[in-house]
């Protein structure tokens, strides 16, 4: 049994789905559930009228064949002119419910990503690697898509499926009055109809399950392929051959699939069109034989084939809107799983008070999730307030992954961190991460301006603290060259007058958006990396300048930075294996620092 197939076979799904989508229609926007009704029943009234109004026009006509001209040619003029007042009246409250609906579509759509956009930037940043967290992701926004048209496509879904019952409802009442035989010739129709749909269903749905997965893969290639950031690697590792080969690779994967699924359609496509020419071959030979039998007038005959065809039409539309609602509701679900996708990390609750505090790690030892590695395995460090630490050792050694954890971007696997003697999972999230201002090496500048890049806000009253910023990562100068100073726009992605950055402006506008934060503790994962000696020179002179009283943490290769450290921790073999000032460690034979030191010393010499 195929996992998907468990999947597909949620009948909870639907009222649950229901229950928010219409919870956010009614949260929202709740005037336009009283649009529904209001075109709904205008959908119903007219095509019901659709049916009668003709019958007794009709039967009108053809009495007035027979004679007493005056009284029925006034009732067939009274009649057609309430029959064109109903249709009138009914397409003037469609074309205005559509109007809405047509906005509306937009409007929840972008609701919609917003939601989806908050929840992945809100969630346990561990799931950002997680197959599974992005797998959902992915789901929910292909899920909202066209697949279920989102809030609007599942509404409508219910909204069309009304609309059939109520018709349903009006012709079949007509039909049993007239000519009963009729309804159980579409009832079977529409059983035969609906298996053949049914299966259908399982296909397409056992394909999007198989596309989703492939379609992921696909877009990180394509995209890749088309970000011009990438354009330096692509040309100089010569890798566009590869990437053109993967993506074709995946295009033919997903267009197998889909060839696969049109193939097992057809069966049941063909299986559907032999069902419908039974069907209307006879109920056309039953009602025409009860006209010939004088059973009904001509008025009736004409009835009941538009009641026959409604009919049918309705039951169709309720068993394919059921299917419709069933469909639209997996998918749609994909959105609530994703919105409530269970936290990684418990939350606590606590705040943190005063401007001065204590960081310890209490025999801390952690493995990656769906790793059985340990990281970092005992480790034990206090870190004071306003000291200032460094943090070395070799590439791989822990270091980066000693600063998420105490970020609690992770949790531990065992041990504790400790602030101010309180363990940091009974801190609430946002009261916690108040405390850290952090470079990490793979930072992120975003396509927005620089200044809402260092400052997270356009706001251009803030302009002293973010000037003062800009002056201590030494980027004044470079912003003095932009064409429009703080405001321009980094990358050329929305404006062709954006800049471009060099590595070195970028780490220096990385630094001036920690500091901007104005956080207690200050972390800094190689801030120098990028930086030109002279201007690495400067930040580290600067540094107790630059962070001031506050606690820092710093990660460099460069040991020269070391220096300017109250003391320095060194990481080696999961742990810290050294823990001084750089007088002791530079100092201690066989050291693992003082080699460092020496090898690093030759190549900075004063
Ligand atoms: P450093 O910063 O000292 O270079 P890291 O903390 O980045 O070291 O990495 C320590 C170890 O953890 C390395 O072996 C690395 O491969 C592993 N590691 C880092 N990030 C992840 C991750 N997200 N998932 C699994 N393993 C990881």
């Amino acid at each position: 049994m195929s996992e998907n197939k468990a999947k597909i076979k949620k009948p909870r799904v639907v009222l649950p789905t229901l229950k928010v989508m219409f919870g956010i229609m009614l949260r929202e926007k709740p005037w336009f559930v009283v649009i529904y009704i209001f075109m709904a029943l205008a959908v119903i009234v007219s095509g019901t009228a659709e049916i009668v109004f003709p019958k007794f026009i009709i039967d009108e006509l053809v009495a007035m064949a027979g004679g007493d001209n005056a009284s029925h040619i006034s009732n067939a003029i009274l009649l057609a002119a309430g029959y064109i007042g109903i249709i009138a009246g009914a397409s003037l409250i469609s074309a205005v419910g559509n109007y809405f609906q047509d906005i509306l579509r937009e409007w929840f759509v972008e609701y919609i990503d917003l939601k989806l956009a908050e929840r992945a930037m809100d969630m346990d940043y561990q799931y950002t690697e997680d197959p599974d967290a992005l797998d959902k992701l992915n789901k929910a926004q292909e899920g909202m898509s066209w697949y279920s048209g989102g809030i609007m496509g599942v509404t409508d879904a219910v909204y069309n499926m009304v609309i059939s019952i109520g018709k349903g409802t009006a012709s079949a009442g007509i039909i049993i009055f007239c000519c009963p035989w009729l309804l159980l010739v579409q009832l079977i129709s529409l059983a035969l109809i609906t298996f053949f749909q049914a299966k259908n269903m399982k296909i397409e749905q056992e394909g999007f399950s198989k596309l989703s997965k492939l379609n992921r893969i696909f877009m990180y290639v394509f995209i890749q392929l088309a970000d011009f950031r990438y354009g330096k690697d692509v040309r100089l590792y010569d890798s566009a051959a590869m990437m053109i080969g993967k993506a074709k690779y995946y295009t033919d994967k997903m267009c197998a699939v889909s060839k696969q699924q049109s193939h097992a359609e057809r069966k049941n496509s063909f299986g559907m069109d032999i069902t419908n020419a039974l069907r209307d071959g006879v109920s056309y030979f039953y009602i025409g034989w009860l006209a010939l039998t004088g059973a009904i007038t001509i008025g009736d005959f004409s009835m009941c084939i538009g009641a026959a065809g409604t009919l049918y039409f309705s039951l169709m539309g309720i068993s394919g809107g059921l299917q419709d609602i069933v469909n639209k509701c997996n998918y749609a679900h994909r959105y609530i799983e994703f919105m409530d996708y269970p936290s990684a990390l418990s939350k606590g609750t606590r705040s943190v008070s005063g401007s001065s505090h204590v960081i310890e790690f209490r025999n801390v030892g952690f493995k990656y999730p769906r790793s059985d590695k340990w990281v970092l395995r005992g480790i034990n460090i206090t870190i004071r307030q306003g000291e200032h630490l460094s943090v070395v050792g070799l590439n791989g050694a822990g270091k980066t992954t000693f600063i998420k954890l105490l970020c609690r971007l992770y949790d531990v696997t065992e041990g504790e961190i400790l602030i101010d003697g309180v363990n940091i999972k009974e801190y609430s999230d946002e009261e916690y991460r108040k405390l850290f201002a952090v470079v990490f090496q793979d930072f992120s500048l975003f396509a927005f301006s620089l200044r809402e890049n260092i400052a997270f806000s356009d706001d251009k009253n803030n302009d002293p603290a973010i000037n003062e910023v800009i002056v201590k990562s030494g980027l004044a100068a470079d912003v003095e060259k932009l064409p429009d100073g703080l405001d321009t726009m980094i990358f050329k992605s929305f404006d062709e007058n954006g800049t471009e950055l060099s590595g070195g402006q970028k780490q220096k506008a990385a630094i001036a958006r920690a500091l901007y934060k104005d956080a207690p503790v200050v972390i800094l994962d190689e801030p120098t990396a990028a930086l030109d000696p002279v201007a690495e020179y400067d930040i580290y002179r600067q540094f107790d300048k630059l962070v001031g009283g506050k606690t820092a943490v710093y990660i460099s290769h460069r040991l020269s930075s070391c220096k300017f450290c109250d003391r320095i921790a060194v990481f080696s073999d999961c742990t810290i294996k050294e823990y001084g000032t750089h007088d002791e460690l530079a100092g201690k034979p066989g050291g693992i620092y003082a080699e460092m030191f020496a090898a690093q010393a030759q190549y900075y010499v004063g």
